[in-house]
């Protein structure tokens, strides 16, 4: 039988946790590259509002999750946590496997965890108007959703390529009342200058950011908002790993030896792990394992130096693990872990060696992916596979030592607008 643990809605919790309070190291600032000098927020604030720029850089422990966010994250919060036993049966492991399912959210990810937070700080600093970037659609239906709880308009400039070729997130979009434009787009000088060079380009993730940040550098009241890498997007998904946490006190299994994310720009692997950083602080055996595709290996192949934070080169520098922001990665179906670089964060604590970077084929994780749909019942997103490849491996292990062990891993969210994929 599976095992299910819910928690109460008064168990969800109150606060984000902010891992810079207690990592044991500076963070390399984000440079300007105009002066390579650390950037001035003043410069963040034409992007961002106040709020959010004050919580990149904040030491505060737990900032406190304003009412209004957590009325919303009431809607589908606290999310399940499952004992994975058909699996556990399947592979006949000695390993207990748990996995929390955020893909139970209004547009099936984790991604809604920061979209609201961020429309709610941009709704109290008087942004009229949101404008992002959307490779497959996740983050832009995520931030769709939150604009209409929040009553902000939202312009999503979607590569075209997937515009065309992936509809329904399109469609998800102009459900929650967003514009969805397909970028490359004569809206911008910059989308104006491409197409005049190759009318049929198909568009990529870093034209759409160009794009996004035009259109928000251009109008006071429009601003842009970004769905993972940044410190602030992966404090708002630390909901997560509290959760988890008093999800495994429940159970009787509060001592977790593996705790595994899918890694695409460190945002839900980040907030399932980091509000475990003060146990394995104070010495607890506690692995953090990100998984990623072997097609775009950040964290197990990357150069860890600064870089561009997109692919036109427009953001600020980060330090991270990068591939280089020219690197086009092959066109899998995980497009969310389709992306060249890491979270400052986590690119860090890899280097630190407080995280295990491992790397999944594309052809490995849809086939764990389609036993874990047959066994569990849940459709996984392409992105969360690599998580489920990642805690199969790590199964087999307790097996072949013949050792218990306690796999946690975030299964970021469900598949079922990713058939084509399966197909
Ligand atoms: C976007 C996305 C990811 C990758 O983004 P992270 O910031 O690394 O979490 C992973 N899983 C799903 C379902 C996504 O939509």
């Amino acid at each position: 039988m599976r095992v299910r643990v819910d928690l109460k809605p008064e168990e969800l919790p109150r606060s984000w946790y902010n891992a810079l309070a207690d990592l044991p190291f500076e963070l390399d600032p984000p440079l300007d590259p105009e002066t390579m000098k650390p950037i001035k927020p003043e410069k963040l604030l034409a992007i961002f509002p106040r709020p959010i720029v004050e919580q990149e850089a904040s030491d505060q422990r737990f900032i406190p999750i304003p009412e209004e966010v957590l009325k919303e994250y009431a809607v589908y919060r606290p999310t399940p946590l499952f004992r994975a036993t058909y699996l556990e049966e399947y592979l006949q492991t000695p390993a207990r496997i748990y996995y929390k399912y955020e893909g139970v959210s209004p547009t099936g990810s984790h991604k809604v965890n920061t979209a609201l937070a961020q429309a709610y700080y941009n709704k109290i600093d008087g942004t009229e108007r949101l404008v992002t970037e959307t490779g497959a659609g996740q983050w832009g239906s995520a931030l769709s959703y939150a604009g209409k709880k929040f009553d902000i308009p939202v312009d999503v400039y979607m590569v075209k390529i997937s515009y065309e070729q992936k509809p329904m997130r399109k469609y998800l979009m102009n459900l929650f009342g967003a514009s969805v434009t397909p970028s490359p787009s004569e809206k911008t000088s910059f989308g104006k200058s491409i197409l005049q060079k190759d009318p049929e380009n198909p568009g990529s993730l870093g034209i759409a950011i160009a794009e996004a940040l035009e259109v928000a550098l251009s109008d006071e009241k429009t601003r842009y908002s970004l769905g993972s890498v940044l410190n602030h997007v992966l404090l708002h998904q630390t909901v997560i790993g509290q959760e988890i946490k008093k999800q495994l006190q429940i159970i009787g299994d509060k001592e977790p030896n593996v705790i595994i994310g899918c890694h695409g720009g460190g945002s839900n692997f980040g907030g399932t792990i980091l509000p475990f950083l003060p146990e394995k602080l104070s010495g607890k055996d506690i692995e953090f394992v990100a998984a990623e595709p072997t097609a775009c290996p950040s964290l197990t192949e990357g150069e860890y130096r600064y870089d561009f934070g997109d692919s036109a080169g427009l953001t600020p520098l980060l330090k991270m693990y990068t591939l280089g922001k020219d690197f086009i990665p092959p066109k899998i179906h995980a497009g969310g872990l389709r992306y060249h670089g890491s979270a400052p964060i986590i690119a860090r604590m890899v280097k630190e060696g407080m995280i295990t970077p491992k790397s999944h084929s594309q052809e490995e994780t849809f086939k764990y992916a389609k036993i874990f749909s047959q066994l569990e019942g849940i459709v996984p997103a392409p992105e969360s596979a690599h998580a489920i490849a990642a805690a199969v491996e790590y199964a087999l292990k307790a097996k072949e030592q013949k050792r218990e062990m306690v796999i946690v891993f975030t299964l970021s969210g469900h598949g079922l607008h990713d058939l084509t994929a399966y197909a």
